[in-house]
This record gives C-alpha cells, structure tokens and sequence, in this order.
C-alpha cells in the first residue's frame, strides 16, 4: 500500500485517506490537485419517510472523501440500509440530496451472495458486467483478475452448491469488483459467516481496498468490525433514524489481525460500545 496521504475536509478535523485512489491518476489528478478536500459522496440533508409513514431517517449530513473507508454502524433499525440505499441511487430520499460524481461506477455487496445457482463460479462473476454491458474479452479479464484478488482463482467451474458460506461471500464481493468500482457500498455483507471467516474476509477486504483505492462505505452493526475495518465511524441511533456521532478511527494502515486484541483496540472499543449504549437507552 502506498503511504497514506491527509486532507483537510472543511469543518472536520484532518483525515486520512489511507492511500492513494485508482481513480486519481492520472487523468483525474487535476481535479484533486483543483480541489483536495471536494467530497467524493455528499449527503445533504437527506432523509427518508417510507409510504407507510415510518420515518426512517432524519435529514442527515455526511461528506466522504474519495478513497476513504467510512462503517455506519447502529443498531437494527436506525436508518443504515435506508441511508445506504440512498447514496446507492437504489432509493431516493425524501428530502435533500446526495452527489456523487457522475460516471462512477457503484458496486453494491449485500449480506445474501445471491448467486444464481447453475451459473458456476465464474459465470456468476460475469453476472454484474454482463448487466453493465461490459464488453465480453473485457469482462474475461476483469472476472479473471477479481476472482485472484478475493482467492478463488482454480474455482472457475465449480458451482455454488459446492462452496462454503465464505467463498460464496467471496464471489459475491469478485462479482461486484469486476465493476472495477470507484464506490464499493457494502450492507452488512459478513453477517453470515462463522467468525473466523469473518475476520479473515475483513483482512481480505483491506488489502483488496490498500491495491484499487475504491471509496467504502460498510453498513454493520457489529462494533469491533466497523473499527478495524474503517477509517471513521458513523454512528446512527434509531427512531427516528439519524447520525448520532462519527468517531474518527486512528489505527495505521496496513492493519493486521493483531490490532483486535491491542489495548488501544479495546480501549476506543469500550468507549464507541458505551456511546452506543447510551444512545439504544435514550
Ligand atoms: P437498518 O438497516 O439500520 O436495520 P433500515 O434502514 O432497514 O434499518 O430501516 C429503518 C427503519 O425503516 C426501520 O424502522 C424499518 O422497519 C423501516 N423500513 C425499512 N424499509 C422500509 C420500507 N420499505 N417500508 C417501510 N418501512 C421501512
Ligand atoms: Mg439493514
């Protein structure tokens, strides 16, 4: 991973982005010369009523910076799914807006792989190019590099039925990244897997985010995984749905399994856990 590099997003304190992007050079170098601190997702004042009048999120504001790995983290039904949604362009909001630059490429990873059952490895990490028109020859070689990056590269021709919680997890995430996304919008996508699958798919998803630079923004309700995972959490609390803090996440990259158990760990561990008890208790 290339060093990390700091910009200062207005009214917050100094950011890492952690690396360099894939998107920044060369042809968008300008931009982030022009403008360092322009947000690459702008949420504002976004919020959300359902039809049904539930009022699922309150006008929220958040800037991410291109590259940088952002967790929103709360409880079952705070408004992250909605939220994500939102910026995903799956929903719309009711109010405000959201910006991103267009063009770029959004992948989603959801907590079911949903793979298509008689499409082999492989051809179901075609599935998202093929619907994006990415042209054949392409789309070999994009599928080809993905499935590398998350291990299944020599499980071309096996089908779903025959791969475990994990690797069914990591085609889901080749499949989207064969998008050669410049967003990667995760809800919740380790939820199913054991806990040792669990962290070793975090660490997969790290050095895979350290290489092609894509911006994350990772749904979770599972505390110690939005922090190792990301540079800054989003912490939301229900009814009605809204941002209650973002807590700016201080532990270098590359990050290594070790991190779990360190002092420093536990210790912002603890004190994100009781913030979040104080706000289901409110
Ligand atoms: P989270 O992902 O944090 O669990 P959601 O964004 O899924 O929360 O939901 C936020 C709130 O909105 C919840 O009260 C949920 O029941 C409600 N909700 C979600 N989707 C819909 C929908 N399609 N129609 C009505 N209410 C919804
Ligand atoms: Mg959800």
């Amino acid at each position: 991973m290339k060093s990390p590099k700091s910009v200062q997003l207005e009214g917050s304190a100094e950011l890492s982005t952690g690396h360099q992007t894939a998107t920044s050079a060369p042809d968008s170098l300008a931009d982030e010369v022009q403008m360092p601190s322009a947000p690459h997702i702008d949420v504002q004042g976004a919020s959300k009523t359902y039809p049904n009048g539930t009022v699922a999120l309150q006008p929220v504001n958040l800037q991410i910076l291109k590259g940088e790995f952002v967790s929103l983290l709360g409880p079952s039904g705070c408004g992250k799914s909605t939220l994500l949604r939102i910026i995903a362009g799956l929903s719309s909001s009711t109010q405000g807006s959201v910006h991103i630059p267009a063009g770029d490429r959004r992948a989603f990873v959801f907590q079911d792989a949903t793979l298509l059952p008689w499409r082999t490895v492989e051809s179901n990490a075609h599935l998202v190019c093929e619907l994006e028109g990415v042209d054949k020859t392409e789309r070999h070689t994009r599928v080809a590099e993905a499935l590398e990056m998350v291990g299944l590269a020599g499980f071309e021709k096996v089908y779903p039925r025959n791969l475990s919680g994990g690797m069914k997890m990591r085609l889901s995430l080749a499949r989207a990244l064969a998008l050669r996304p410049q967003l990667f919008l995760m809800d919740e996508p380790f939820s199913a897997v054991d806990e040792i699958t669990r962290e070793a798919l975090q660490d997969e998803l790290l050095r895979i985010w350290g290489t092609e630079g894509f911006t994350s923004v990772f749904v979770t309700h599972n505390l110690y995984e939005a922090i190792y995972l990301s540079q800054r959490v989003v912490v939301m609390s229900a009814r009605p749905g809204r941002i209650e803090k973002i807590f700016d996440i201080p532990f270098d990259f590359p990050r290594s399994p070790a991190l779990r158990s360190a002092p420093e760990f536990t210790a912002l561990s603890a004190e994100i856990g009781e913030f979040l008890r104080k706000g289901a208790n409110s």
